[in-house]
């Protein structure tokens, strides 16, 4: 018997001892074992042998597969994790290399459709002869397709979230780190957007978490819509997710794709047999501007998502420096209005509701006011969404609502008042019992009570919502939906809920003097549509005599605005009434001047070399007025620092003494805050390619700054110092 082990004897011209055949028996059997099979090319790379077991595996002809180029025949996997920076098996081919355990899967369609994909394993070595000419390669193949399937299984586990499928904040932030490292190098820039769900803890809490996870489920789904090829989406965990947007820095574009998934997140969600609404609020944040490395781009959006939390909800807003100190500011506000309500230091103001056929007040609108020792007058558009932030808004609306029955007690039975109610005072534990005491106490008709709620109620759970409603109605109370048409603006509420009234917001009336506006189409829609069910329409915000022929021409009835009256002291209402009937005559302007945004803000203008310090007093997306240059000519090009690298291309309009009137070359667009700002911020990047005066520029992270050579030109302009406020 000749031993397989062992040094096998050889003749003298090197021929092993061993016959063919007992070699082809050792094959035979060894592929028999399914062990691994063997295979082989020529020196094409086409495939020359392959053990029958193996094609069977693939499940195609052995004819089928001979012949073929082992590049076409096989492919590697571009999913698999351990070759993702991985050649292509062709490219290794090629170059003759040793092949190790390299998986691949047959490329050819397999017949058996459905069928789960054949994983095979090759190593092989090149066979070259002593005068380097290679012959092709010789190698085993193996079936691994069990252990490759768990290894894909296991890393898809490890980087994306197995509730929605998205990516998960691990691989998120591996992506962020790399995009941004080569990105440094290309001088590309690249946004994120960070987004929290409005109410999702609520809907999770009432609802059960299966309904929770199967919302997540849907917003996913909707996310993926919306965003489609634009970027890379992951939940980062709870109800926060992430979208990674390269090549994205047009603010313009980013607050059209934060508002689009801000409204599609916000339409109602079926869960079971019930519905769902929640809402969602975006910070956005772009490099290299916000931030270079990802730390720091991802706390920019997350700050840029709290102020859109803070301003309101369902809101996005971009990141800016003077965040930071926002959040300070709004600390220190929550202190003060915590020691102005213990000390009884804040007010309701009443605004008067008239009825436009008799100038007769039917109700007044209770506003909060407060007078700060050192800020003077702050707005409750100011304090009150500082107060939602925290558990004040439960005390401070109590306070209202009683303050507010008790003053309109000492009024007409037939004046009604209205009083503002928050969405998390209208969903906290006890806000029906507080609305019973109050009326209990004051003694007042419920009737007369009118709760204005916001479209915000209707996030969460619809039927803890509806409860709520019904509870109220049982009381007696009125209810009116305050704001209509600038939330979520679902006709569905309406017909759910059982509002007596619907406002229509100041933002329609601004705007319906205004020729080519759908504003007065809007109003008439609203006023027709609440007709309809059955509800009255107040509509707020008229201040001009050509808005109030506009709105009762729409067929509006009871107008709430400053050509009747602004809001006023409870002393001032009873004076009013003593008099007798309670009419308001409307007085005011004949026409609507539109807001025109007047403003004292510092900034810089750059003109050649040198930069000026001056004050915007008036901006509009595609001017501006700006105090401090004496003597500019018309037509001059002055570059306008907004800050922040928000550099604007302008030309000189108007000028007259200290003022000049300048045009934008491209305008400015919305900030997502009320306020402006440009598409584009000057990279630092492209200063030094336009060969910008960087003397002239801001403080900022300019990496070529010591490069600048000093002014050689004087100033052509004289600058005057502005002094005073807005
Ligand atoms: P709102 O409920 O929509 O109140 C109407 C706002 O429009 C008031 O602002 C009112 O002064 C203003 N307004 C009325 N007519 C005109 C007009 O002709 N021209 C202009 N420019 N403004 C007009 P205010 O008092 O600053 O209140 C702002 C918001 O703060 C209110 O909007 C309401 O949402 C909230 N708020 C006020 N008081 C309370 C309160 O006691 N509780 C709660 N939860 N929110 C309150
Ligand atoms: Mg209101
Ligand atoms: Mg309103």
């Amino acid at each position: 018997m000749k031993g397989l082990s062992g040094t096998q004897p050889t003749t003298a011209d090197g021929h092993d001892l061993v016959s063919d055949g007992l070699r082809h028996d050792v094959l035979d059997d060894f592929e028999q074992t399914g062990i691994a099979w063997v295979w082989a090319s020529d020196a094409d790379n086409v495939l020359s042998y392959l053990s029958s077991g193996a094609a069977k595996a693939i499940d195609l002809p052995l004819s089928t597969l001979l012949g073929q180029p082992i590049s076409t025949l096989f492919e590697t996997d571009p999913d698999d994790p351990d070759n993702r920076a991985g050649r292509p098996l062709g490219f290794q081919l090629n170059s003759r290399s040793k092949l190790t355990d390299v998986v691949v899967r047959c490329a050819l369609p397999v017949a058996k459709a459905g069928g789960k994909p054949v994983w095979l394993s090759l190593s092989a070595r090149p066979k070259i002869d002593s005068a380097g000419k290679f012959h092709g390669y010789r190698g085993l193949a193996k079936d691994v397709s069990v252990e490759y399937q768990r290894k894909i299984e296991d890393s898809r586990l490890a980087e994306f979230d197995s509730l929605t499928g998205l990516y998960n904040r691990h691989r998120m932030n591996r992506r962020l780190d790399s995009i941004l490292a080569a990105y440094k190098s290309a001088k590309r820039s690249c946004a994120i957007m960070m987004l929290d769900l409005d109410r999702f803890k609520q809907v999770n809490d009432t609802m059960g978490h299966p309904a929770g996870d199967s919302l997540l489920q849907q917003v996913a789904e909707r996310l993926r819509n919306v965003i489609g090829e634009r970027g890379e989406i992951g939940r980062l965990g709870g109800d926060e997710f992430q979208v990674i947007l390269p090549d994205l820095d047009d603010r313009g574009k980013l607050g059209e794709l934060a508002d689009k998934v801000i409204q599609i997140v916000s339409q109602p969600y079926p869960i079971d047999d019930k519905r769902a609404i929640i809402g969602t609020s975006v910070g956005v944040a772009i490099a290299p501007y916000d931030g270079i490395e990802s730390d720091d781009l991802v706390r920019a959006s997350d700050l840029a998502l709290y102020s859109a939390k803070n301003g309101g909800r369902g809101q996005f807003r971009f990141y800016s420096a003077d965040l930071k100190d926002e959040e300070q500011e709004r600390q220190l506000l929550l202190d003060d209005l915590r020691e102005a309500l213990a000390a009884d230091e804040l007010q309701l103001h009443y605004q008067p509701v008239v009825r436009i056929k008799d100038n007769h007040v039917v109700g007044m609108e209770a506003l909060m006011r407060w007078e700060h020792e050192e800020r003077g007058w702050v707005s409750p558009g100011m304090f009150i969404p500082v107060a939602e932030e925290s558990s004040l808004i439960g005390a401070l609306g109590e306070w209202a609502i009683n303050q507010a029955c008790k003053d309109a007690m000492e009024w007409p039975s037939s004046i009604r008042v209205a009083v503002n109610v928050s969405p998390r005072q209208f969903t906290a534990n006890g806000f029906v019992d507080q609305v019973a005491a109050a009326i209990e106490n004051s003694g007042i008709d419920p009737d007369r009570l009118e709760l204005e709620l916001t479209e915000s109620v209707f996030l969460g759970d619809s039927e803890q919502t509806e409860k709520t409603f019904d509870a109220l109605k049982k009381l007696g109370v009125r209810l009116a939906l305050d704001d209509f048409g600038t939330g979520y603006s679902s006709l569905s509420y309406l017909r759910s809920a059982p509002f007596d009234k619907l406002k229509v917001d100041k933002s329609f009336v601004d705007s319906c003097t205004l020729k080519d506006q759908n504003s007065a189409k809007i109003i008439a829609a609203i006023i027709g549509l609440s007709k309809a069910l059955g509800m009255e329409t107040t509509v707020e915000g008229v201040e001009a005599f050509d808005q109030l022929e506009v709105v009762k021409s729409k067929g509006a009835s009871l107008i709430q605005g400053w050509l009747y009256s602004k809001a006023l002291p409870q002393a001032i209402v009873l004076q009013n009434i003593s008099a007798g009937e309670y009419l308001i005559e409307p007085s005011g302007p004949d026409k609507h001047r539109p807001d025109r945004r007047s403003m004292f803000r510092r900034i810089g203008l750059i003109h050649e070399d040198h930069r000026y310090e001056a004050v915007i007093r008036d901006l509009s997306t595609t001017g501006a007025f700006i105090e401090g240059l004496v003597g500019v000519p018309l037509g001059t090009p002055l570059v306008l620092d907004l800050g922040g690298g928000q550099l604007v291309v302008c030309t000189v309009m108007r000028s007259e003494d200290a003022q000049i009137g300048v045009e934008f070359e491209t305008p400015l667009v919305s900030d997502g805050a009320g306020g402006l700002c440009t598409r584009h911020r000057v990279s630092p990047y492209a200063l030094a390619a336009a060969g910008m005066p960087l003397g002239a520029l801001p403080k900022g992270n300019y990496p070529m700054e010591q490069l600048q050579p000093p002014p050689t030109s004087k100033p052509q302009f004289l600058q005057v110092q502005v002094g005073g406020g807005a």
